[in-house]
């Protein structure tokens, strides 16, 4: 067993029926832990060279901007509309039921830019090849698409191709 597993919580029926919500919140407490995650983390990107670090509202926020430290890499936030002050582009995307739609500052990725992109939990992959847009949008070029877990039977990581999907976990 991966050492970081005892510390992802399942919560059944959150946030509705059905659902099994990977809670990173023990995770989070331990500070051990958290050490180790980022550790594993790490190893999944190795030598390769990341000039910025893009994290998801709001669980990507723990990690990415560790990893984004580490790597001596800039962070940038993905946010939900209304969120970011400058000069945002959008992307929307489509949930379950309805859509959704997440902004990144214009000016936080320049062409060339090589950009590690971090989420707590790969599920159908929406989220991810949304933010996966608005870097190509601005010139980035993605390295990785880096997970704590991923969700293997909803098949996210296939639509994510070409880009290479990569994760500490996989349920
Ligand atoms: P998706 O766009 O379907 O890949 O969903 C990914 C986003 O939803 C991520 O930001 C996750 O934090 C969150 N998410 C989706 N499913 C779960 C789950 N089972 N447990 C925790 N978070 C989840």
């Amino acid at each position: 067993m991966n050492a970081i597993e005892p510390f992802i919580r399942d919560i059944n029926d959150f946030p509705k029926p059905g659902i099994v919500f990977k809670d990173l919140t023990p995770l989070l407490n331990n500070p051990e832990a958290t050490k180790v995650c980022l550790h594993q983390l790490l190893t999944l990107v190795g030598d390769q060279p990341i000039d910025k670090v893009v994290g998801m509202e709001a669980r990507g926020f723990f990690f990415g901007l560790l990893i984004a430290q580490a790597l001596d890499a800039g962070f940038i936030p993905v946010r939900k509309p209304g969120k970011l002050p400058h000069e945002t582009i959008s992307e929307t995307y489509a949930l379950e039921y309805g859509s959704d739609i997440l902004e990144m500052h214009k000016d936080a990725i320049k062409p060339g830019d090589r950009v590690l992109i971090h989420d707590d939990v790969l599920a159908t992959g929406g989220t991810a090849e949304a933010v996966c847009k608005l870097v190509e949008r601005l010139g980035g070029v993605i390295v990785q698409c880096n997970f704590i877990m991923q969700l293997g039977f909803l098949n996210g990581k296939e639509r994510l191709e070409p880009h290479t999907v990569s994760s500490v976990l996989t349920y």
